[in-house]
C-alpha cells in the first residue's frame, strides 16, 4: 500500500494561500464531512497546460451554484490558484483536485448558512486511472445502485453526495475483479461508470447515453465533438442495456481516466480493443498535448 495522501512533501493552496502539504487539515465538525456540502473537480496539467482548466473552474462555480453553495472566488482566480499550486510543487505533468466545502462554523444542523465556503486545491502526480486496463480494456461490473432522478438530486453538479453509491459500486466491482462498474439510471437506462462517462462503437458509428441525468463530462464533450469534426456518426441517445451485446467496442472517457477502452461488461459482453477506440485515445493524447 502507497503511504497516506496526508503524508506528503509539498503544498497546498487553502483559502487564499500555499500551505505546506501537512497542514491542510479540516476541524471534524466541518459541515461537509456531515452533510455532503461539497463540490470538486478532477483535471490533468499536460506539459504545462492544464486541459480545459478554464471549464473547470466555471464547471466547480456552477456545482457549488447547484447545491446552494456560492464559492466566494472566481473562475480566474480559481485558474491562478490551479497554476500557483502547480508551480509550487513544480509539477508539469499532473492530476488536479479543486475541493470547495461548507466549513465548520456556528452552524451543525443541516442548515449551514453562516459556515464559511472554503476553497482548496491539490495536485498531484497520477499515472493512468485505471492502471493496465487503460491499454487491455477494463472490465466492468454492473452497479446494483442506479444513477438518481434530476428530481431527487441535482445530478449535473459534481458534488460530493452524488458519489457515495459510485464508492459502493466501485468497491462491488473491485471484490469481482473489475476495474469499475456501469451504472444504468432510475429509468432503466444505461448511464455511466463510477467516475467516466462511456461509450459504444458499431459499424464505425458511435453510440453514447444522452447526459440527462449523469454528469456530461468535458471529456465527453471533447470527444464528441473531436469525432463529429472528422465525420464520424455520433448517436447521443437513450441506451438500453438489452443493445450492449450488439456493440463491438466501448470505452470510458474522463479527466482521470482519458480515455480507457473497455474488454467486458458484466458476464456476457466482451468487446475488441478496437481500431476506433485506439484512433479516439490516440487523437484525445495528441489533443490534450496541442
Ligand atoms: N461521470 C462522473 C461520475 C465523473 O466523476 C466524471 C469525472 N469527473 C465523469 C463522468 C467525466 O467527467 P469529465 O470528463 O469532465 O472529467
Amino acid at each position: 500500500m502507497a503511504g497516506s495522501y496526508e503524508d506528503r512533501d509539498g503544498k497546498i493552496w487553502m483559502d487564499g494561500e500555499l500551505i505546506d502539504w501537512r497542514d491542510a487539515k479540516v476541524h471534524v465538525l466541518t459541515h461537509a464531512l456531515h452533510y455532503a456540502s461539497a463540490v470538486f473537480e478532477g483535471e490533468r496539467c499536460y506539459d504545462g497546460k492544464i486541459f480545459k482548466g478554464h471549464e473547470h473552474s466555471k464547471r466547480l462555480l456552477k456545482s457549488g451554484e447547484l447545491i446552494d453553495m456560492e464559492i466566494p472566488w472566481t473562475a480566474e482566480q480559481i485558474d491562478a490558484a490551479k497554476r500557483e499550486v502547480l508551480d509550487a510543487n513544480g509539477f508539469t505533468n499532473a492530476y488536479i483536485r479543486a475541493l470547495a466545502f461548507r466549513g465548520a462554523g456556528p452552524d451543525m444542523g443541516v442548515a449551514a448558512s453562516h459556515n464559511p465556503v472554503r476553497l482548496a486545491i491539490c495536485t498531484w502526480e497520477w499515472g493512468s486511472y485505471y492502471g493496465d486496463a487503460k491499454w487491455q480494456g477494463a472490465k466492468l461490473d454492473i452497479a446494483k445502485w442506479k444513477r438518481p432522478s434530476p428530481e431527487t438530486i441535482p445530478a449535473a453538479a459534481k458534488a460530493a453526495g452524488l458519489y457515495m453509491i459510485c464508492t459502493m459500486s466501485k468497491h462491488a466491482a473491485e471484490k469481482k475483479g473489475c476495474s469499475d462498474a456501469l451504472f444504468m439510471d432510475y429509468r432503466g437506462y444505461v448511464a455511466e461508470a463510477t467516475g467516466a462517462n462511456v461509450f459504444f462503437v458499431k459499424d464505425g458509428e458511435v453510440h453514447t447515453p444522452l447526459a440527462d441525468v449523469f454528469l456530461n463530462g468535458l471529456t465527453r464533450q471533447t470527444i464528441i465533438a473531436m469525432l463529429k469534426e472528422q465525420g464520424v456518426p455520433v448517436h447521443e441517445r437513450h441506451i438500453l442495456p438489452e443493445e450492449i451485446g450488439g456493440f463491438q467496442e466501448c470505452f470510458l472517457t474522463g479527466s482521470a481516466a482519458e480515455v480507457t477502452p473497455v474488454a467486458q461488461i458484466g458476464e456476457d459482453w466482451h468487446f475488441q480493443v478496437g481500431a476506433t477506440t485506439r484512433k479516439i485515445a490516440e487523437d484525445y493524447d495528441a489533443l490534450v498535448r496541442a
